[in-house]
């Protein structure tokens, strides 16, 4: 960019939503991850869609990248302006535009953070149940398709997404999808700019499905000799239906943590929290017998169960709080999160290998699952710097990434693409990434919406 552009966009929009100050820059460089920042040469805050639409085609004919910015909580470098140029940051676009309660939806803009919209749905009764843990903002959630703890119970983001309107790079402002819960009308466009990564286009208004909130809740902390263990009952209660709201593996490693940061006073061994939502507490009882039988049978050392609402908010609030815990145990360190995701027979197998190519390295690691879902977390802390762990760090995520990819699995069940799993995409994907790339270019011909993310043969 030169110093005509940036006068150019300073005519564009009010001097305090345009900024090329050195913080600024500094803030919109980096997500959460390990990536290299990369400073963008402009933020931008547009508060509606036209102004989203003029600075698109603005950049568009100048070929200047621009790169969508929600909150920036990504681990994956998806946000990361690794060409420079604009950086759209979306959180003024972040009113609640309209509740449709009595039909469960909710009518947002991109940049409202998901915990706002389930706040001041409340007294609806309704929630929107993606749940990233993070303050995600709704747009950064469809880019990322993001999950969650109760994605086993819920589905993810894509599953609640029931209009979008997009503004593409040329400018044009695109809805689709319909009111309707469901339909059979045409290509399904909503699903392909879900977990686009903003390199299709940028969202700038959403219509979501929502849900009742459940009436009751109960919860169980379960702990294992083994995460062999852990894992096979998980792969049970899968099998047996039991429906469960949330079901959470943490190695030794993550309980000691939590211990320490909350005070939970648990054993420090594979353990499960498992939430059941319900219509009644005779319901839940009964679900809780039936996960405490498998437990036993997988040699379980202790099923430690709670009824109510305020028990399972006491560990599961501690389970969100997981991801901050690992970064703020490090400060010396960047952490890698691996994500992979596989299908549920092969779980124990992945989530064995995990903590032993940890041990094996070395490195400070920490597995935590997803366990329902079959989506591993293993989040490896390695020292600023240090050329020595960063290796191990790949060679491990590599292996792992092949492994679950021999079992039908995916480099990345939730925190996308990004930077980071470019490189696998061919394995992943074959012959269909050739038509993705066709797609890329169809609606960004000059390719300057998030360049360098998702193909792995971009800049
Ligand atoms: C502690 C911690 C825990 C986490 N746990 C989880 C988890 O359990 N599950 C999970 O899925 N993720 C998790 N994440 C990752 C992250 O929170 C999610 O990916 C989240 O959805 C990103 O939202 P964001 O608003 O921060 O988006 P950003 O990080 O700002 O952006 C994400 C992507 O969306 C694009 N983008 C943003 N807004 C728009 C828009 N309006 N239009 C088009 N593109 C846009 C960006 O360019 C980027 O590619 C976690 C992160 C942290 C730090």
């Amino acid at each position: 960019m030169n110093q005509t552009h940036i006068a150019d966009l300073g005519t564009m929009l009010p001097p305090d939503r345009i900024s090329t100050g050195e913080s600024v820059l500094d803030l919109h460089a980096k997500d959460q991850s390990h990536h290299t920042a990369v400073r963008p040469e402009i933020v931008i805050w547009p508060t509606d869609r036209f102004e989203v639409a003029a600075v698109l085609t603005y950049a568009n004919d100048r070929r200047i990248p621009l790169v969508g910015w929600g909150s920036g909580s990504s681990l994956e470098g998806n946000p990361i302006p690794v060409q420079k140029g604009i950086v759209l940051d979306l959180s003024k676009m972040n009113h609640i535009l309209d509740i449709k309660a009595a039909d469960f939806q909710a009518d947002v803009e991109p940049g409202l953070v998901y915990q706002d919209l389930n706040e001041k749905l409340k007294h609806t009764g309704l929630f929107f149940p993606p749940d990233p843990g993070a303050r995600a903002t709704v747009g950064g959630m469809i880019a990322n398709n993001s999950s969650g703890t109760r994605t086993v119970h819920y589905g993810s983001t894509k599953d609640y997404v029931l209009r979008l309107s997009v503004a593409l790079a040329n400018g044009d402002i695109i809805e689709m999808g319909s009111r309707s819960s469901k339909s059979s009308s045409g290509y399904d466009l909503i699903h392909l700019f879900v977990g686009s990564e903003g390199t299709l286009g940028i969202t700038v208004a959403a219509t979501l499905k929502l849900v009742g909130l459940p009436a009751e809740f109960s919860a169980a902390v379960v702990t294992f000799p083994s995460i062999q263990d852990a894992g096979k009952a998980v792969y049970e209660m899968m099998r047996f239906g039991l429906n469960p709201g949330a079901l959470e593996l943490l190695d030794p490693a993550c309980v000691r943590l939590l211990n320490e940061e909350k005070n939970l006073g648990l054993t420090p061994m594979p353990t499960l929290f498992i939430e059941f939502h319900g219509p009644s507490l005779t319901y839940l009882t009964e679900l809780l017998d039936m996960a405490k039988e498998i437990c036993d049978d997988n040699h379980c050392l202790d099923f430690d169960q709670g009824l109510g609402k305020s028990e399972r908010n006491r560990l599961f609030e501690a389970r969100h709080e997981l991801g901050e815990m690992i970064i703020r145990a490090h400060p010396d360190s960047h952490i890698r999160s691996i994500d992979v995701a596989v299908p549920i027979t092969a779980y124990p197998e992945i989530i064995t290998a995990a903590r032993s190519k940890t041990d094996q390295a070395g490195i400070p690691g920490y597995a935590f699952s997803h366990a329902g879902d079959g989506n591993l977390h293993l989040c490896l802390a390695g020292k600023k710097g240090n050329a020595q762990d960063w290796s191990l760090i790949e060679t491990i995520s590599k292996e792992l990434v092949t492994q679950a990819l021999s079992h039908g699995g995916t480099a990345t069940g939730e925190h996308g693409v990004g930077i980071g799993k470019r490189s696998y995409m061919t394995a992943e994907h074959g012959k269909s990434l050739e038509y993705m790339k066709r797609i890329k270019t169809l609606f960004d011909p000059n390719g300057i919406l998030n360049p360098g993310k998702i193909f792995p043969d971009g800049p």
